[in-house]
């Protein structure tokens, strides 16, 4: 029997059903053949990254949820959600070739890289993830504290990840009341007493990971100074050959802004952002909590283009009440799956995981864990273009039915949650958010969710 035809749709499992994995869906749906998709994820709500990483004073750039929110009801009969379904655990990869024809894992990067100093595990320095996935409401990281009695912060990165949390650390709480941060969480956010933010660089100002908007909303922030070092801002010969690259467009935007906040600075603010650059953190030290961060100054080394941190001998000690590292997402393995464990990604080509016709990866755990939700999209749009390919190769699944895989979560007991359950806690959501001036009141436990849709089923 040909798959992908009416009669037979081509089975398609999502693994993740983030961003990577809608663009996945989408591409499949634009495919000439007949498509049927599964989306799994283990939490019971979709969207991955959008719901549980992007800032959430940037609803924005959230507007993209209505591009994925199309790719689910345009394609009511061909789509499915099951949340709160943990493939590799609940499901593992070879059960769902049973049911499926192909396997996309596109379950992004779920921790985060470690720095490898002396006291990184001191209580009071965290991973500036953790940090976000807990003001974001994801459920994984509700049970963290952090002592926001502190009053100086250093965060250790420059990426737009390292620019969120100092965002969400220096802006008034009258703005921050106006998000999706969930209540609970604002109201500790409320009682912060953070004043001094260092964002610590390894590298100069020329190569710096965030990017123009990010780093100018800085200046924007009521009662916030930013503060920059002018002996910082002198390049080496190399740092402006990059400064001045015909493709360089990013650097040159960056040191605009960084220049007026040398240039221009603001008067006055309670709160201060010191961005501070050619520094790495060579140990974290304290008694019973962190107290300081020893940083080594650098000098850039090598060709333009290619300029590395390397160290001068030189330490500073820098007070830490608290201390985010903010130097990358990392991908963990999937059971059943090859996994590269230096770059955190699963080896493929072009998608393609190995030879197998079945078995395909997209996003973060793709490529690594790097771009906007939109670099996603060509992402995931090559994997299904590889997959497309090889469609005349696969053995086909030996339980196409749609009805099967339901009826295995029931004999597992595993409450899933569908599209359709998930709108109703979206609509519950913005609701309740509603009455409180702001988009949406996040639902912050698994369990709440699951214990509502039973009512709600009932
Ligand atoms: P990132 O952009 O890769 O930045 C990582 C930062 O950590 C860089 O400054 C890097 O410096 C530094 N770093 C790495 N290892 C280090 C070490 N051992 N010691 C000191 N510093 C170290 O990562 P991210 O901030 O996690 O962001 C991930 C992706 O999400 C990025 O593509 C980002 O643009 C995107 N994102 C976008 C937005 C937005 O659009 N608003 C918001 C959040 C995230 P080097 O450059 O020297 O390696």
């Amino acid at each position: 029997m040909t798959i992908g035809t009416e009669s037979r749709p081509l089975r398609v499992a999502v693994v993740g059903a983030g961003p990577s994995g809608f663009y996945a869906a989408d591409a499949l749906f634009k495919s000439p053949l007949t498509v049927s998709i599964d989306a799994f994820d283990r939490l019971p709500t979709p969207f991955g990254l959008l719901r549980g990483g992007v800032a959430p004073d940037h609803q924005k750039m959230k507007s993209v949820g209505a591009y994925y929110e199309r790719v689910a009801t345009a394609n009511e009969y061909r789509f499915r959600f099951f949340g709160n379904v943990a493939i590799g655990t609940d499901i593992t990869i070879d059960e769902l070739r049973t049911y499926y024809d192909a396997i996309i894992v596109s379950m992004g990067a779920q921790s985060d890289r470690k720095l490898g100093i002396p006291g990184e595990d001191l209580p009071g320095v965290h991973a500036a993830t953790e940090f976000v996935g807990w003001y974001n409401g994801h459920p994984d990281y509700q049970h963290l504290t952090f002592d926001l009695s502190q009053e100086t912060v250093v965060v250790v990165g420059q990426g737009n990840v390292a620019i969120d949390v100092t965002r969400i650390l220096a802006k008034p709480i009258s703005e921050l009341r106006k998000t999706d941060i969930p209540e609970a969480i604002l109201d500790q956010l409320a009682k912060s007493k953070v004043k001094n933010i260092h964002l610590v660089g390894r590298r100069g100002p020329v190569q710096s990971a965030f990017t123009e908007l990010e780093i100018k909303e800085f200046g924007e922030l009521e009662g916030c100074k930013v503060v920059i070092d002018p002996a910082d801002m002198v390049l080496n010969a190399e740092s402006e050959t990059e400064l001045n690259g015909e493709t360089n467009t990013k650097a040159r935007k960056n040191m605009a802004v960084l220049r007026h906040y040398v240039d221009e600075p603001k008067a006055d603010g309670d709160k201060t952002v010191t961005i501070r650059f050619l520094e790495s953190p060579v140990e974290i030290q304290g008694v019973d909590r962190v107290a300081r961060i020893v940083l080594e100054k650098n000098t850039l080394t090598g060709e333009a283009g290619k300029q590395q941190a390397t160290g001068t001998g030189t330490r500073v000690e820098l007070d830490a009440g608290l201390v985010f590292k903010s130097i990358g997402y990392k991908g963990v393995a999937m059971p059943g799956m090859p996994f590269d464990e230096k770059s955190g990604t699963i080896p493929n080509t072009k998608g393609q995981v190995g030879n197998d016709p079945a078995l395909y990866v997209a996003g973060w755990i793709k490529r690594g864990p790097k771009g906007v939700l939109g670099t996603n999209k060509p992402c995931s749009t090559e994997t299904i273009e590889t997959l497309l390919a090889n469609v005349d190769q696969m053995p086909g699944c030996a339980s196409p039915d749609p009805t099967a895989v339901e009826k295995l979560l029931e004999q597992r007991r595993i409450q899933w949650v569908s599209y359709a359950d998930w709108k109703v806690i979206d609509q519950i959501e913005k609701e309740h958010g509603e009455k409180l001036g702001k988009p949406r009141e996040k639902f912050t436990s698994a369990g709440d969710i699951l214990s509502i849709l039973r009512r709600v089923n009932a």
